[in-house]
């Protein structure tokens, strides 16, 4: 099985992607490296953010590696909170206080248009290689469903009657913007 770092601690994620790649990857996380660092994300764009993790952990182990990062792009907040949408409420706050503020801000808008976007930045021996994934979809007025993570009470994909919050993980990788871009990843290394 071929080994491959994911820079994150986060287990949900983690788990969401092991799933997805199960048959091909065994995914390692920062902790199973053994690193406790805080990696800087400084950029202004998924773009930036996503590389200055990877490149992190390639200068810093030599192993080959991919990082992600997401943000919720909605249309009548001028594609806010984007990047920041981990901390949208404020630093030390949480998922709930980030859909309390997104629907707050939301109240009185007609245009719910919005997209997950996800950006996997990977490194093989020294080269990056980047990978989009979009999933569109429209804010609700109020959270449904208790699945999941972050924003997913409130963000139902296009053509679809349930929330992120109300389907299985599963149903949500198969089309969700992380489970996008995962397959572009997946396609490009099973090529090489
Ligand atoms: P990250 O770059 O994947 O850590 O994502 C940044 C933030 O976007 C997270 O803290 C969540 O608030 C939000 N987010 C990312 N992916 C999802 C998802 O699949 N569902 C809901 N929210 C998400």
């Amino acid at each position: 099985m071929r080994k491959l770092v994911f820079a994150t601690n986060n287990d949900h994620k983690l788990r969401e992607l092991q799933e997805i790649l199960s048959a091909e990857f065994e995914l390692l996380s920062l902790n199973d490296i053994g690193c406790t660092d805080d990696i800087p994300e400084t950029g202004t764009t998924l773009e930036v953010n996503a590389a200055q993790k990877s490149f992190y952990i390639w200068d810093k182990y030599g192993i080959n590696c991919f990082a992600d990062d997401t943000g919720l792009e909605i249309e009548a907040l001028g594609n806010e909170p984007g990047v920041y949408s981990a901390r949208y409420a404020g630093e030390g706050r949480n998922a709930e206080d980030n859909i309390l503020k997104v629907l707050e801000k939301m109240k009185n808008e007609t245009n719910r248009n919005a997209r997950f976007r996800c950006i996997i930045s990977l490194i093989i021996n020294g080269v990056e290689h980047q990978f989009e994934g979009v999933v569109e979809g429209t804010i609700l007025a109020e959270k449904h469903g208790e699945a999941g993570f972050g924003y997913d009470p409130i963000f139902r994909p296009n053509g679809f009657s349930q929330s992120f919050a109300e389907m299985s993980a599963k149903d949500k990788n198969q089309i969700s913007h992380r489970g996008r871009a995962v397959m572009k990843l997946v396609d490009y290394l099973k090529n090489i």
